[in-house]
């Protein structure tokens, strides 16, 4: 099962993803933590990214190809994934038909979470994520059971320091500028599957899980 997760910044990527792996026992690859994790360990790649992070622009796209194209390529990624915020760029899109062609590893699935751009920034704000093991929660959608802290392992939760306004503008631009295209990319090859995430976590879940059972 590989898989891609499409939808703008606060759509629900993460949370929905954290139900999947723990469901469907495959990795999550999110380059987004990827990168969080490179710029919290200094490495070069961290340091070049976080400049682009810290405004809301997109990394460029030959950094963020080679970091996926080294974690798909490791074992693990052999019985599937699921993408998270990767490709986000049509040149990324390009590159990862050739890595999975290489792979022998088709993209089966592309899960479009859907939203009213409105009911985005309040949820991007309310965001909470452990900083020991990354799980998502929001103050009011999804609050842990002790506030601050993880329910899954007691880590201290945090903010991400792009998670304010003005970043977020230029996040949503870039989403909808350089992301969105990838609707069609995939529409075109009848894999993508829309998916209205302006309701509740479990509803949600529902339908993304009925479509996965019969991949
Ligand atoms: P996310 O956690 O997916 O919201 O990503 C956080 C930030 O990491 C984004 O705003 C970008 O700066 C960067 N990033 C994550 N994934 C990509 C990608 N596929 N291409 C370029 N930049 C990315």
């Amino acid at each position: 099962m590989h898989i891609i997760f499409l939808g703008p910044p606060g759509s629900g990527k993460g949370t929905q993803s954290d139900l999947i792996v723990e469901k469907y026992n495959i990795p999550h690859i999110s380059t987004g933590d990827m990168f969080r994790a490179a710029v919290s360990e200094g490495t070069s790649a961290g340091k070049e990214a976080q400049k682009y992070m810290k405004a809301g622009h997109l990394v460029p796209d030959a950094v963020t190809i080679a970091i996926v194209k080294e974690r798909l390529s490791k074992d693990d990624c052999k019985k599937g994934c699921l993408l998270d915020g990767f490709p986000r760029t049509i040149a990324q899109a390009k590159a990862l038909d050739e890595i999975c062609q290489e792979l022998g590893h088709p993209i089966q699935l592309v899960i479009n979470l859907v939203v009213d751009e409105k009911a985005l920034l309040p949820r991007i704000e309310g965001r909470r994520l452990c900083k020991v093991c990354g799980a998502t929660y929001h103050l009011t959608n999804n609050p842990p059971k002790v506030a601050g802290v993880c329910d899954k392992c007691g880590g201290e939760l945090y903010q991400r320091n792009d998670d304010n306004a003005k970043s977020v503008h230029t996040r949503m631009q870039a989403y909808y500028s350089q992301t969105s295209p990838l609707i069609d990319y995939y529409s075109c090859r009848g894999i993508c599957k829309n998916i209205d995430a302006l309701r509740s976590i479990e509803e949600v879940f529902k339908d993304i899980d009925k479509i996965l059972r019969k991949l």
